[in-house]
């Protein structure tokens, strides 16, 4: 008997804190952009979850891994949607925070040539405090990963990398949108660091045009104390490296509709393999299959594929 209560408390414990933003994205289809003083009418609107902490807390919860989602969100219309959307994937959401803000929002512009322009108004994510991670604690110490972006503010991020360190729990940030106040000193602490190229640029200061200068910046954050470090390359893949070396891992032959959103997926799918296998080059190579799966499909969240699916096409 006490054996099946332990099975299911471990059952139900969280594996993976995702300490991060949560967005609504408001996409208006649109012949052009008004000019000043100017009124049109669009053709299109459509509404969809988004922020990268909620799109790799929802990649890696469709997987199977438990999630623990550590959150703030508005306290209008928009929240209840998006706490809603956390619970209908699965995700724990003790930690999604009412805050008397608006929620985040995100209106996106695409035109007729498929060309976004996007703004983002981080609304109740820029409230997100070191206190409320503190408040946490209990549940995201039962974590074996964090996992970061840079949606939130940094001081926060700075706290959670502090938190895992003291917690024993290893830390994978995606330091995403490029933050130009970082400060790499306080990111020393984490294990697994994962840049897109422009991201790479932005926190090294270094050019990133050929494979060459990517590994010179890359070592850049090995040298500053990052055990791993994974740049993803696109339709090229992914680069790890650490101070044993590197490996190329190469992306799918897909033909892409969409690739907004295929750096969360990448991050969301890489989390859960890594946590459920210990394998970091097994996770790796799952992560671009199932980001490469999702840029064949429109929207972010709506084209990460559940366990079911990911299982007919892995590798
Ligand atoms: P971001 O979306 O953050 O800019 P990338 O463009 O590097 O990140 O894409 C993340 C991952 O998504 C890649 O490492 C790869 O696995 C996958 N991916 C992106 N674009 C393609 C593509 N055109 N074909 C196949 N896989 C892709």
């Amino acid at each position: 008997m006490s054996t099946n209560s332990n099975e299911r408390q471990t059952d139900s414990a969280p594996q993976i804190a995702v300490i991060g933003s949560n967005m609504v994205d408001l996409i208006s289809y649109i012949r052009r952009m008004p000019k000043e003083g100017e009124t049109l009418e669009a053709p299109d609107f459509s509404m969809g979850c988004g922020g990268k902490g909620a799109n790799q807390a929802v990649a890696a919860s469709r997987l199977g891994s438990k999630v623990l989602m550590v959150t703030r969100v508005g306290n209008d219309i928009f929240a209840e949607n998006t706490i809603a959307n956390f619970a209908n994937n699965g995700i724990d959401t003790t930690y999604v925070l009412p805050t008397e803000a608006t929620s985040g929002v995100a209106p996106i512009f695409v035109d007729e040539q498929s060309r976004n322009s996007i703004l983002i108004i981080k609304g109740a994510n820029a409230l997100l405090t070191p206190d409320d991670l503190d408040a946490a604690e209990s549940d995201i110490a039962k974590c074996k990963l964090i996992v970061l972006q840079l949606e939130i503010p940094l001081e926060t991020v700075y706290a959670a990398i502090e938190m895992g360190t003291r917690l024993g729990i290893p830390v994978l940030l995606n330091p995403a949108p490029a933050q130009p106040d970082l400060v790499l000193d306080k990111i020393k602490g984490c294990e697994f660091l994962v840049p897109n190229e422009s991201e790479l640029s932005l926190l090294t200061g270094m050019p990133v045009d050929s494979l060459e200068d990517i590994r010179r910046a890359a070592s850049v954050l090995l040298r500053v104390g990052v055990k791993h470090v994974i740049v993803t390359l696109g339709s090229r893949g992914a680069l790890w490296l650490n101070t044993q070396g590197e490996e190329l891992l190469p992306a799918a032959h897909v033909t892409p509709l969409d690739t907004t959103g295929a750096g969360d997926a990448f991050i969301g799918c890489f989390s859960h393999f890594l946590v459920q296998t210990g394998d970091i080059r097994r996770a790796l190579i799952q992560a671009n299959a199932y980001a490469g799966d999702s840029v064949t499909r429109r929207g972010t969240q709506t084209s990460y594929a559940t366990a079911e699916e990911f299982a007919r096409i892995q590798p």
